[in-house]
């Protein structure tokens, strides 16, 4: 039996992914109840199993449940953190935690009050593809990195329901933006001292539906975040230039590469200039093929269950939290920045 109850704020997509992936994959939890305002949501939740509360309070009130995990659209994740903790739950929120950097100390505030776990779904710090990349720098293989740029690119055009209005939270910078962003500032203890953005409506209503961001960090490496929903012609998922290499990761799919220099490179070719197709050149002529090393991309196999088994060891008082709310003040003041920099049409220096 699980050890701990919980019960869920918002029976939509992701609240019903959230349902069924605890059911699935946690032993910790048991997802007991549900709240939507909608009233198909509440029969959906009950036609799966789940008590559906008829009102906010009265799942507030219900001191069976431990932990409280919202799903609902982003402009409502702050008032309703504040008012779980206060009710003396635990908190899941999904992300963007919140529309802002200021929204977020609201509730961490409230957070330390009430001495109640807060934490926020980033899940995707469990993708194959960033624990690969991750691990690339660990190891070292192909040397330091000094320029990342992280992608994710789709042509559908589709920002349906509250993804396409501002006063929601819509757009692509609080959708596929923070999770990109978090997974960037988890790979650099280094703050983020410039970041300059361009925002693209190309065919919404007043969200950003494509964006193109250029961050960098102290510790001198820099990162291209870019999310499209209008791009027709994909590029890789991952490209990463290190000191000794470069790696892709092509797609969700892991496949992609690893390319260095030969551990016995030497500079043995002639110098000369080599004639190709654009005309002469010595930097940009293909390299002698012997003096690289092709490599396979390195295992890895997260399971995204840690983050909720994470969260009960935080309330057994085994583990610590790993997912922030300090992490994710880091996120919201870096999406702020992010705003003013297109506001502003140029680069913002700052200390994040
Ligand atoms: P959705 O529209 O499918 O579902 C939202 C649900 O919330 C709806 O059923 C709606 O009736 C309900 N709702 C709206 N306002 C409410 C309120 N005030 N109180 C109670 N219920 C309310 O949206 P979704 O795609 O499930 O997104 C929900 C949240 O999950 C968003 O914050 C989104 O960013 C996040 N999300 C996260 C991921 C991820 O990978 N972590 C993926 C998708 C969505």
């Amino acid at each position: 039996m699980a050890k701990y109850k919980m019960a869920i704020i918002g029976y939509g997509g992701m609240g019903g992914w959230h349902h069924a992936s605890v059911r699935d994959n946690v032993k910790s939890f048991e997802v007991v109840a549900a709240w939507d305002i909608r009233e198909e949501a509440r029969a959906k939740a009950i036609e799966n199993g789940l008590h559906a509360y008829n009102s906010l309070e009265e799942l507030l009130e219900d001191k069976e449940i431990d932990l409280v995990t919202i799903a609902v659209p982003n402009n409502f994740h702050k008032d309703l953190s504040i008012a779980c903790l206060r009710s003396g739950k635990n908190v899941i929120c999904e992300k963007p935690v919140t529309m802002n950097a200021d929204e977020l100390r609201e509730i961490m505030q409230v957070q330390k009050e009430t001495g109640k776990v807060f934490s926020i779904h980033q899940n995707r710090r469990w993708d194959r593809d960033y624990r690969c990349i991750r691990k690339i720098i660990e190891d070292g293989t192909i040397g330091k990195p000094y320029m990342l740029e992280s992608r994710v690119q789709g042509s559908r055009r589709s920002m349906v329901g509250w993804r396409g209005h501002k006063v929601n939270g819509g757009g692509m910078v609080y959708d596929w933006g923070v999770h990109l962003i978090d997974q960037m500032l988890d790979l650099f203890d280094s703050p983020v001292t410039s970041i300059s953005a361009h925002l693209f409506n190309i065919f919404s209503d007043g969200v950003d539906d494509n964006f193109k961001v250029l961050f960098r960090f102290e510790n001198k490496v820099s990162a291209l975040v870019e999310i499209d929903t209008n791009c027709f012609i994909t590029q890789p998922r991952w490209h990463m230039s290190c000191t000794d290499g470069t790696a892709v990761i092509e797609d969700w799919d892991l496949n992609g590469k690893m390319v260095k220099l030969a551990s016995d490179e030497q500079m043995t070719w002639d110098n000369d200039i080599v004639y190709t197709s654009a005309g002469p050149t010595r930097t940009m002529a293909p390299r002698p093929r012997e003096t690289t090393e092709e490599l396979a991309l390195p295992e890895v196999n997260p399971q995204w269950s840690e983050y909720y088994e994470n969260i009960a060891g935080v309330l057994d008082g085994t583990q610590e939290l790993i997912v922030k709310p300090e992490q994710a003040l880091r996120v919201m003041t870096v999406i702020d920045t992010i705003f003013e920099s297109d506001r502003l049409g140029k680069p913002v220096e700052c200390r994040i």
